[in-house]
C-alpha cells in the first residue's frame, strides 16, 4: 500500500505534507472521526484527497457549492484520479449511470450536493458501494448556529446510520466554539480528533479606514498591486471598476448578474494578472487560488466576522505581507442595524412569499417533494410584486426551514442519449439524410451516446460536420419530437428544489421559536462586525481571533491599531489596570508572554511595573514563571 507521502508526491509533486496535514490524515487513515480547523489557502483538500487514493473504496465528499465541486473534480481528473460530481438539476439517467459507476468501484472520490443525500435513488444505490470514509466539506454549513447554515446538511447523518464504521472527516475553516460542538454532535462523531490550526494569519495586515464619503482617491491609494474590491451590489462593482479604469488603474468586473462567458473572461483576465484589481461581490472568490493578492479591500462593510475572515482570507496565500481594509461610514452601520429586520421578515411575509412560489412554479396543493424547477428571482419578484431584497431572505429563512433548497446557478452542459436501436438509425439514412448526417456524427465523437446520457458541445458537433450551429439544434430537435434521442438543453441558471409535499400557506408550519434564536444570533454576530469596525484601541487580529475561540498571546504588531500604538502610550492608569488583571488571569505565566500580551510601545513600563511589584512581593519570580502572591 502506499503512503500518504508517496501520494502526495505522485499526484501532487509536493515533497511534504503542510502543518496538521499529516496529523489529519493519519487520524482518518487510523478510522477516527476527525474535526480539522484550517484556514482558508491551509490546504483542507489534500486531507481527503490523499486518504481517498490511500484506503481501498470510495471517499464520498459532501461540499455545498457545485461551482466549487465542478472545479474540484476537473482538477483531480487532470491528476488523473477517478472522481465526479452528482449535484442538483442533473437529469435521471446520467445520475443513474454515476451511481452504478460509484457501486462498480470505478471511482476514487464522489462529491455530492447534500440534497442529493436524500433522493431516492441515491438511497438505492450508496448501500451497495464501498466507502471508505465521507469527507465533509465547509462543514460549519451544518450548525443551524453557524451563519451559513444549510438545512440539507443536516441529511449526512442519515449516510452514518448506512455505514456506521465508516470514518467522517469534518473540515472548515470558520468555526467559533460553538459552532465547532454542533458538528460534531450533528454529524454523530464519535469522541472526534480535533485539529486545529491557528485562525492567524500573520502576514494578513488589518485596518479599518472611515470615511462618510468614500472618496476614490482612498481607493486608488488602496489598490496597488493584485487586489479584490468587494462590494455590497452589482452596481456598485460596476462603478468601482469604470472608475478605476477611466484612474489609471485596471479592473474587471464580477458578479451574479453577468452571464457566464463574462464572468468567466473577467476571471481569467484577473488571474493572467491583465487587470490588477477585481471588483466584485461576495459571489467572487470561493475556490479561487491566486498565491498573490496583495489587497483585499471592503468597499462596503462585511456582515459578519466569519463572512470578513473568509474574505479578507483571499489575500497573502503565498505568505508575504499583504492588507485587508474595511471602508465604513454610517450608512454601513444602519444597514448592519437594520440587518436584522430584513434577514428575519414577519410570518405573514413569510407565508406571503411561500404562496408567491408555489403559484410561480405551479406545484399544485399536495404534489409529492423533490423536484427541480428553473428559478429566475428577477422575473419571480416583478411577477409577484415583491422586493428582491426582502424577498430573497424570507427564501433563504425557508430554505432553513427545509422547505427546498436554491441552488447556485450553475452551469450544465447539454446531454444526449439515443433512445432508437441502431436498425432505426440505419433507416434514417433512408429518409432523412440531414438528420442521418448528425447523428452518425454524433455516435463516431462520442461513442457512449447509445448507453447513457453523454455531454456533448453542439459547437464542437457543427465544427466537426461543417455545419452551421443552428442546423445541428434542428436536427436535435426533430429527433427528439420523432423519438430518437434524448436532448437535454444546456442550462445555466440557479434552480430551486421542492423538498415539502406542497400545502396551502395558511398551513405551513413554521418554527417561530427557533427563527427567533437565529434572529439573536444574526444580532449578535452584527454586533461584533460593528464592534470590530468601531473598534480603535485593540488589535484587530486579536479581535477576530476572540471572536473564533482562541486566545491570542501577542497583539499582531503591524495591525492598524498596533501601528498607532506603537507611537502612543497607554496612560498609565489603564496600563496598570489591564496588567494586574491579565497578571491574575494567567498566573503563573512566563515574562516573555506577559510582555508579549502588550503593545511593543509599553513593554519597558510593564518591565519596569513587574519588577517592581516584585520587588514588593506582590509578586514572585521561580526562575521560570512569574506568580501572583496569595
Ligand atoms: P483550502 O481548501 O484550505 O483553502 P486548498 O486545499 O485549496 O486550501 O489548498 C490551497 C493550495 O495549497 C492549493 O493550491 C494546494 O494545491 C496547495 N497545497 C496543499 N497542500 C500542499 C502541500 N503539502 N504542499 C504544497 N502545497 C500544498
Amino acid at each position: 500500500m502506499s503512503t500518504p507521502e508517496d501520494i502526495l508526491k505522485q499526484y501532487w509533486g509536493y515533497d511534504e505534507f503542510r502543518p496538521l496535514q499529516r496529523d489529519i490524515i493519519g487520524s482518518i487513515l487510523a478510522g477516527n472521526d476527525t474535526l480539522a480547523l484550517l484556514p482558508t489557502g491551509g490546504g483542507k483538500s489534500v486531507c481527503y484527497q490523499v486518504p481517498a487514493l490511500v484506503a481501498p473504496g470510495l471517499c464520498l465528499v459532501i461540499s455545498p457549492l457545485i461551482a466549487l465541486m465542478q472545479d474540484q473534480v476537473a482538477r483531480l481528473q487532470q491528476l488523473g484520479i477517478a472522481a465526479d460530481c452528482l449535484h442538483s438539476g442533473m437529469h435521471y439517467n446520467e445520475v443513474k449511470q454515476m451511481l452504478s459507476k460509484a457501486v462498480a468501484g470505478d471511482y476514487k472520490l464522489l462529491y455530492l450536493s447534500p440534497e442529493r443525500l436524500q433522493t431516492r435513488l441515491f438511497t438505492d444505490y450508496v448501500k451497495e458501494m464501498d466507502v471508505s470514509m465521507i469527507a465533509v466539506d465547509e462543514a460549519h454549513c451544518i450548525s443551524q448556529w453557524g451563519h451559513d447554515f444549510r438545512p440539507s446538511y443536516l441529511l449526512i447523518s442519515d449516510v452514518r446510520y448506512i455505514f456506521p464504521q465508516v470514518p467522517v472527516l469534518a473540515l472548515t475553516a470558520t468555526a467559533t466554539p460553538e459552532v465547532q460542538q454542533d458538528i460534531a454532535a450533528s454529524l454523530r462523531m464519535k469522541q472526534p480528533a480535533v485539529f486545529k490550526m491557528s485562525f492567524a494569519r500573520t502576514n494578513i495586515h488589518y485596518a479599518v479606514n472611515y470615511s462618510e464619503n468614500k472618496s476614490g482617491d482612498t481607493l486608488l491609494e488602496l489598490v496597488t498591486g493584485c487586489s479584490i474590491v468587494y462590494c455590497r451590489s452589482r452596481k456598485q462593482t460596476e462603478n468601482i471598476g469604470a472608475y478605476l479604469n477611466s484612474n489609471h488603474s485596471s479592473a474587471a468586473v464580477y458578479h451574479a448578474g453577468l452571464s457566464r462567458e463574462l464572468r468567466d473572461e473577467a476571471q481569467r483576465q484577473w488571474m493572467d494578472g491583465e487587470v490588477n484589481v477585481m471588483a466584485a461581490t461576495t459571489a467572487f472568490g470561493m475556490g479561487i487560488d491566486k498565491p498573490d493578492v496583495r489587497q483585499v479591500v471592503h468597499y462596503d462593510a462585511p456582515e459578519h466576522p466569519e463572512a470578513y475572515y473568509q474574505e479578507a482570507g483571499r489575500a497573502g496565500r503565498d505568505g508575504l505581507p499583504s492588507v485587508a481594509t474595511a471602508l465604513y461610514n454610517n450608512a454601513d452601520i444602519k444597514r448592519l442595524y437594520d440587518s436584522t429586520a430584513l434577514h428575519y421578515p414577519p410570518e405573514a411575509y413569510l407565508r406571503q412569499v411561500y404562496q408567491a412560489v408555489a403559484d410561480y412554479l405551479q406545484v399544485p396543493i399536495a404534489a409529492q417533494p423533490d423536484k427541480y424547477f428553473a428559478f429566475d428571482l428577477e422575473e419571480f419578484c416583478s411577477r409577484f410584486k415583491l422586493r428582491p431584497t426582502e424577498a430573497i431572505h424570507a427564501l433563504k429563512l425557508l430554505e432553513r426551514e427545509g422547505l427546498w433548497t436554491l441552488t447556485d446557478a450553475v452551469y450544465r452542459p447539454a446531454t444526449v442519449q439515443f433512445l432508437a436501436d441502431r436498425h432505426t438509425l440505419d433507416s434514417l439514412q433512408n429518409f432523412h439524410p440531414k438528420l442521418a448526417y448528425v447523428s452518425v456524427g454524433l455516435l463516431r465523437m462520442y461513442s457512449s451516446i447509445f448507453h447513457f446520457p453523454t455531454r456533448i458541445s453542439e459547437t464542437a458537433v457543427a465544427r466537426q460536420l461543417r455545419i452551421p450551429r443552428d442546423e445541428v439544434l434542428q436536427a436535435l430537435s426533430r429527433m427528439v419530437a420523432m423519438g430518437v434521442l434524448e436532448y437535454n438543453k444546456p442550462g445555466d441558471g440557479p434552480q430551486l428544489f421542492f423538498h415539502h409535499y406542497r400545502v396551502d400557506s395558511s398551513h405551513l408550519l413554521i418554527n417561530l421559536r427557533r427563527i427567533q434564536l437565529l434572529r439573536k444570533r444574526h444580532e449578535e454576530r452584527t454586533a461584533a462586525m460593528i464592534a470590530y469596525l468601531q473598534n480603535t484601541a485593540v488589535c484587530r487580529e486579536r479581535l477576530l481571533l476572540r471572536y473564533f475561540g482562541e486566545a491570542a498571546d501577542t497583539d499582531c504588531g503591524h495591525c492598524d491599531v498596533c501601528a498607532t500604538h506603537q507611537h502612543q502610550h497607554m496612560p498609565l492608569a489603564t496600563l496598570k489596570k489591564e496588567l494586574i488583571t491579565y497578571i491574575k488571569q494567567n498566573t503563573p505565566i512566563a515574562p516573555d508572554a506577559l510582555l508579549g500580551a502588550f503593545p511593543v510601545a509599553d513593554r519597558d513600563t510593564v518591565l519596569q511595573l513587574t519588577r517592581k511589584w516584585t520587588d514588593e512581593g506582590h509578586l514572585y519570580y521561580d526562575g521560570t514563571m512569574l506568580h501572583v502572591r496569595q
